[in-house]
């Protein structure tokens, strides 16, 4: 368990005791075992002498002892005090400040005689940022899945029908490719309708001569896609294709940026010159894009205050959009990972 490793190097370095780990992705990213503990305690202990500790409900032991993690394991049952099942001491913890509830973090503190707490969100952030080849695999297999998922939608729709209609038949078809879950709620909006960026797909028919916009991902063993694609359905009017080719000219110029050393802020930029130079900046209200892995939105943003630099083995996306209200909503999103010497783009339905 490397990704452990890194977390005890980094108590070591700072000289901290221990980290508690919280949130059900990250302890499903350090141990591969994944779960919703929902009211119950589900957290991680990882200690500088390279010690863990997981605490579950006792019902859950026996799959962890399944799952690829390999320390102490604290199975409670639902009349136990979990803390009572490991006595220990630790001057110094780090928590996950953005997740921990007060409650929680006042048990800890009795349990554990803690006196000094530290935040941990940041570096595990930072390890989520950059991906591993099996994370990549995952992430490349949902955005494949993403892919089929637009190219079913599009052979689907015809005059008359609604939004919710293709909706429903995209999510049952790509269930036959193995997909149990979306990424978030699918959505798929008609013309004018797109121009609600988070529009909600309803009873809306389409007629010919309309834009079609479709955001979507799948996830597959736990990594999520994300993908946004607006086709044309018959021809539009001509302020909506001008619409149409503003936001890929965006897009494209942004991707065609990426490589490690630039700054996101500067990726942002590039798509928002071009659309604020076509006179449709304010219609852009939105960041370019956003971090993709174990979450549809995680670390770090594509946005015009994030000085950090382009990183090989990041995963983002690049989404653009230009939304008129009455006239059209365009938006194109694609899932680029960061390599050595550019990028690959990870979702390739025609644009
Ligand atoms: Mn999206
Ligand atoms: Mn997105």
């Amino acid at each position: 368990m490397s990704k452990i490793n890194d977390i005890v190097n980094y108590l070591q370095k700072e000289n901290v005791d221990a980290a508690w780990i919280t949130t059900p992705l990250n302890i499903y990213y350090f141990t591969g075992y994944r779960s919703e503990p929902h009211e119950r305690l589900f957290a991680l202990l990882i200690q500088s002498n390279g010690e863990t500790v997981l605490f579950c409900p006792k019902m859950e032991v026996e799959e962890v002892k399944q799952s690829p993690y390999e320390g102490k394991i604290i199975g409670y049952l639902d009349t136990e005090n979990p803390f009572d099942l490991y006595q220990q001491s630790f001057k110094q913890i780090l928590i996950e400040s953005e997740h921990l509830t007060v409650k929680r973090q006042r048990e800890l503190t009795n349990a554990f005689q803690i006196e000094h707490y530290g935040d941990i969100d940041q570096v595990i952030k930072d390890l989520r940022n950059i991906k591993s080849i099996d994370e990549i695999k995952k992430i490349k297999h949902a955005a494949n899945l993403a892919d089929k998922c637009i190219e079913i939608g599009v052979a689907y729709l015809k005059e008359g029908i609604s939004e919710r209609e293709v909706v429903n038949h995209i999510e049952n078809e790509i269930k036959k490719y193995g997909v149990n879950e979306m990424s978030f709620d699918t959505m798929v909006l008609f013309g004018d309708h797109a121009a609600s960026p988070h529009g909600v797909p309803g009873n809306r028919k389409l007629q010919n001569n309309e834009l079609v916009l479709f955001d979507l991902g799948v996830i597959y063993e736990h990594y999520c896609s994300d993908m946004t694609r607006t086709v044309q359905f018959g021809t539009p009017s001509k302020e909506a294709l001008d619409i149409y080719n503003i936001v890929l000219d965006a897009e494209e110029s942004a991707i065609a940026a990426i490589r490690p050393g630039v700054k996101l802020k500067d990726i942002d930029k590039i798509a928002r010159d071009i659309i604020d130079n076509a006179g449709y900046g304010q219609y852009f209200p939105h960041r370019l894009g956003h971090g993709l892995g174990l979450e549809e939105h995680e670390y770090q943003d594509v946005s015009s205050t994030n000085d950090n630099i382009l990183e090989a083995g990041m995963v983002i996306t690049i989404e653009p959009g230009i939304y008129v209200p009455g006239v059209a909503g365009v938006r194109f999103e694609d899932d680029i990972l960061v390599t050595e010497n550019g990028c690959e783009i990870l979702t390739h339905y025609t644009k």
